[in-house]
């Protein structure tokens, strides 16, 4: 490892550990998401002074991290296995509180949400970009290492580099669209099978390799719902660390075609208007955000 964060955030499965003194704080403030951004960033984090560093790279514990920068800060991102107690005891953080990362990013635009969240996508990536996809050989970090001649911008820490095959693997993101297909005053939500109870949500999928943003909106609507729709348009982001998605919110307006759920994936979706909705996606999601947004009077009717 060349670089030596200021700190890091630790992640075990999908819960943050976070210092046991902010638990019982952040607890108080995670009710419905709200007053969470009140949280610096820096606190669910930890001192480097405290992990040593010879957990890291060839040491018999092998650990290893990607390293971010958020206002100013070095950090290194760690995930850990369940029942992988050895990081804990040599780190000291036997004390931490497991927080759920989903809880900590409720507040969709908060400082401590997108910071959770990036942390939260390095620590996966450094889970999955130990070896080289072609030839197997060990990844190091491209970023500084002397093997490797091309420019990288200075933040790209994530960047890796496989000095047998000399291949370079930049972050990966898998791209999903979710799309919120207005009819009049109501607005269609499904029932995906995977949900608990009767939670309903935005149509979504992931894009396919080769196609365009647009033509997956389209595509998942007629798959999911049998509908065809009209005047799409893009409204924001959202990148999703569970375990790399990149969610891109859009709007679309019914055209033709009965709404009917696909009965594989969905089973079950129908028109909603604001007072009429059903369970919705947890708060912090672009999902819920677009929803909300739509519920507020945010988007124009046609
Ligand atoms: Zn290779």
């Amino acid at each position: 490892m060349i670089l030596d964060p200021q700190r890091f955030a630790v992640f075990q499965g999908q819960d943050c550990l976070i210092p046991p003194q902010l638990a019982e704080v952040l607890h108080s403030k995670v009710v419905d998401g709200a007053l969470l951004s009140t949280i610096e960033p820096e606190l669910i984090s930890w001192p480097a002074s405290g992990i040593p560093l010879a957990l890291f790279g060839d040491s018999p514990l092998g650990y290893s991290y990607s390293a971010f920068t958020f206002q100013n800060v070095l950090y290194g991102a760690v995930l850990l296995g369940d029942g992988e107690e050895g990081f804990i005891k040599a780190a000291g953080l036997e004390h931490a509180v497991h927080f759920p990362v989903r809880a900590l990013a409720s507040d969709f635009s908060s400082q401590l949400g997108r910071f959770a969240l990036l942390a939260k996508a390095h620590a996966h990536w450094t889970e999955v970009s130990r070896f080289c996809g072609a030839c197997g050989g060990r990844l190091v970090d491209a970023n500084g290492n002397e093997d490797f001649r091309e420019p990288l911008d200075e933040h790209a820490h994530g960047a890796r580099f496989c000095p047998r095959c000399r291949r370079t693997f930049f972050p990966r993101m898998s791209p999903a669209v979710i799309v919120l297909v207005r009819k009049g005053n109501a607005i269609l939500l499904e029932h995906n099978v995977r949900f608990p109870g009767n939670r309903h949500s935005l149509i979504a999928g992931f894009v396919e390799i080769g196609e365009t943003l647009e033509e997956a909106a389209v595509r998942e609507i007629r798959e999911e719902a049998g509908i065809e729709v009209k005047n799409l348009r893009y409204l924001r982001s959202q990148p999703w660390p569970f375990p790399d998605s990149l969610m891109l919110g859009f709007l679309a307006e019914w055209e033709s075609g009965d709404a009917r759920p696909d009965g594989r994936e969905i089973d079950h979706l129908d028109w909603y208007t604001a007072d009429t909705l059903p369970e919705l996606p947890m708060k912090g999601s672009i999902a819920r955000f677009i929803i909300d947004t739509f519920v507020g009077g945010g988007f124009s009717a046609p």
